[in-house]
């Protein structure tokens, strides 16, 4: 016979969720008030109690390490049903302030909000009580909860003995119920950690016969009109054992939306009682859809699962950025360095933020609006296409194209206005010829020989000022040794910057004016002085990186922006003598722990960083990287990781924790620059911002991605 699918236990959250709108709608109040007050004062009092119980039984079953994480998340889930019913209570007259504490505290700021913060109470002393052993908290929560059902339905027979009477006064002074966190929920949230199994028989017989004994002790206390209220029965702990029992015994299978519907049924229904009264009200069928009990819990029922659905199809789905490997950058460093570069770049001279080859791989397009929206305006990039994209992305101010672009593209640039280089003196006419009015910078070789037009061809540099088909709106120079502190290197800058410092003085004497002049790129502004020129071009350093680890005149405390991260895909055990990897590259000399991480040489990453001694970090603990790096994965020896996991976060450069790993470390294990390795991440890298966004829509989202 084939084993039926019935996922017993999401089933009967959606069960439940009907059951607690039935409390507060009285679907059988037109029909009988006898049966009415056994559907919604017996047999719906499973309800919260089950809620519970599924909440100790999850909890249980992750040994109570998620309880933070659950009272974060169910604090808020309060805070926002606090803020989406203000409206009503604001209707309603609002509260006095410390009305407003107590039912934040205690009560909820609508009839249906206690749960939240009982359920919170009741989290955090079930784990206290949990310091002593299972037994004991058990019976330590059995006694709160009798001392519960003394100040619930059993009040009017308690409350005659004057002890009872003076201490239940004592705490009506300081809620109204009993029904709270502190002696209702600790008792179910245990049960449901313990999760009694008994066979299915049992549990079905069991349930019935104490569901028929609790309705009678109901009625019972209802007839001696002894109930303050009736939301606690001392039959309703053993009637919810055989229920959990009866089903987690056919549970198979999951309802995965269950728990969001139930939850979205649970806060929204209040809300869909006010609808419906108001549209019977407009539509004129009050005495239909409100006063006739059960069209009204219909029409609420309804309209409650509608709204639930449509608002669960409308949650936030986990972003796909972070799931395998992706680039992180802290903008908040990237601002700090720029401010700390423009410092040093001193007073007149802007910094030009040198944004080519995606940012160095920090990803342009954030690292450019985030710079904008700190003032600076002036942009540098490689070719039209990342110009483009700035562009495109709401970059405004200067870009300017530093490579060479042939000069039919003439009419691209003008359409986006593009500021580009002129390469040397070809260059300068052809783009002239072009006729499209092109704004460039005129490039100056002063001894790099790349690109430019030389430095003592005055006469050259003079006529790119007067062709008419091109607007000169800058001169610069590049420098080929800055970063060296060498004295011969030293010198030829020196050599450099005198000719650049020459070839402007030369136009001005000419009575040209030669617009921005710029000479300094990272090291120039580290090593140097900007002074006299209108921009610095900032690249790496910008990215709070150096080339390489030689010395620098000025130490700036720039901090890293990138950090680049994978997670663990997969773990498994080694013995002593089993190979790994392709090539079988990889010997274990120990019994090792393997762990498959999300990334590889497709993504950028240099495939001989693996053999060269590369190594990640994993909860700050740096572990090696072994055998051969694939296109999309590597191998990491992880024995000295405790309990590693698969979707474990994996850090190749950047910090976690304690430790880091700087990028100048793995561009010199792989025997390059840093500009190098950076630049070459991969597409394929999401860029994830951190440290920023700060707006309130992003906040929420997050906050709602959190929750859902
Ligand atoms: C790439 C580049 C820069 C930036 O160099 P960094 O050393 O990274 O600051 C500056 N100027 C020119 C012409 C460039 O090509």
């Amino acid at each position: 016979m084939m084993r039926r699918q019935s996922p017993a236990l999401d089933g009967f959250r959606l069960m439940a969720a009907v059951l607690v709108v039935a409390i507060h709608t009285s679907p059988l109040a037109g029909l009988s008030v006898g049966l009415d007050f056994w559907l919604t004062r017996v047999a719906a009092r499973v309800a919260v109690p089950f809620f519970l119980m599924i909440s100790g039984y999850f909890l249980a079953r992750n040994q109570w390490k998620g309880t933070g994480k659950f009272i974060k998340k169910t604090l808020l889930l309060y805070g926002a049903a606090i803020v989406l019913y203000l409206p009503l209570n604001l209707y309603a007259g609002g509260f006095s302030f410390s009305q407003w504490l107590r039912a934040v505290l205690w009560e909820g700021t609508l009839y249906h909000l206690w749960y939240f913060p009982a359920l919170i109470w009741g989290v955090m002393l079930t784990r206290l009580l949990l310091r002593l052993e299972e037994r004991p908290a058990l019976a330590a929560a059995v006694v709160l909860y009798l001392i519960g059902l003394g100040g619930d339905s059993y009040y009017g027979i308690v409350s005659r003995l004057p002890v009872f009477r003076h201490f239940y006064d004592w705490i009506f002074a300081i809620t109204e119920y009993t029904r709270n966190g502190v002696f209702l929920v600790p008792l179910f949230l245990l049960l449901g950690a313990r999760s009694i199994r008994l066979r299915a028989k049992v549990s079905a017989a069991g349930f019935c016969l104490v569901l028929s004994g609790m309705s009678l002790e109901a009625f019972f206390l209802r007839s001696m009109d002894v109930q303050r209220h009736d939301s606690m029965y001392l039959l309703l702990p053993l009637c919810m054992i055989f229920l959990f029992s009866l089903l987690l015994g056919c549970n198979h299978g999951r309802i995965h939306a269950a728990r969001d519907l139930s939850l979205l049924i649970y806060l929204l229904h209040p809300a869909c009682i006010v609808m419906v009264r108001a549209l019977a009200r407009l539509t004129h069928t009050w005495s239909v859809f409100v006063e006739s009990s059960l069209p009204h819990f219909l029409a609420v029922l309804s309209l409650t699962v509608a709204l639930s659905l449509i608002l669960y199809r409308l949650r936030p789905l986990p972003s796909p950025a972070r799931s395998r490997a992706w680039r992180e950058i802290d903008l908040d460093a990237l601002r700090s360095n720029a401010r700390l570069l423009t410092q040093a770049a001193g007073p007149g001279c802007e910094l030009m933020a040198v944004v080519k080859a995606d940012a160095y791989g920090h990803g342009a397009k954030e690292v450019a609006r985030t710079l904008q929206r700190d003032g600076i305006r002036a942009f540098a990039v490689a070719c039209p296409a990342e110009g483009i994209a700035l562009r495109r992305a709401g970059i405004r101010g200067c870009i300017l194209i530093l490579g060479w672009t042939p000069p039919e593209q003439a009419p691209l640039l003008a359409r986006w206005r593009l500021t580009q280089t002129v390469a040397d003196i070809e260059h300068g006419r052809a783009l002239a010829n072009a006729g499209y009015h092109v704004h460039v910078h005129l490039a100056v070789d002063t001894g790099m020989h790349r690109l430019g037009i030389p430095a003592d061809d005055i006469a050259a540099i003079a006529e790119m000022y007067r062709l008419p088909g091109i607007r000169v709106d800058g001169i610069f120079s590049h420098l080929c040794v800055s970063d060296s502190l060498l004295a011969d290197n030293v010198e030829y800058t020196n050599r450099q910057a005198g000719a650049f410092s020459h070839a402007v003085q030369q136009l001005t004497d000419m009575g040209i004016h030669p617009g921005k002049t710029h000479l300094m790129a990272s090291y120039g502004i580290l090593n140097r002085s900007c002074e006299g020129t209108d921009y610095a071009r900032a690249g790496i350093v910008l990215y709070g990186i150096y080339s390489d680890d030689s010395p620098v005149c000025r130490n700036l405390d720039l901090r890293p922006v990138l950090s680049l991260r994978a997670r663990i895909a997969s773990v498994r055990s080694l013995a002593p003598g089993d190979t790994a990897g392709y090539g079988r590259a990889f010997t274990a000399s120990r019994p090792t722990r393997l762990a498959a991480v999300t990334i590889g040489y497709a993504d950028g990453l240099p495939r001989c960083l693996a053999e060269r001694g590369g190594r990640v970090l994993i909860r700050g603990i740096p572990c090696p990287m072994v055998g051969r790096m694939c296109m999309d994965q590597l191998l990491v020896d992880v024995t000295d990781v405790a309990d590693t996991a698969p979707g474990d976060m994996v850090t190749l450069i950047g910090r976690d924790s304690m430790a880091e790993i700087r990028a100048e470390t793995v561009a010199e294990q792989c025997g390059t620059i840093t500009n190098e390795l950076l630049s070459r991440l991969g597409h394929r890298l999401p860029v994830v911002a951190a440290g920023q966004n700060r707006s309130l829509p992003h906040m929420l989202k997050a906050v709602l991605s959190e929750y859902l």
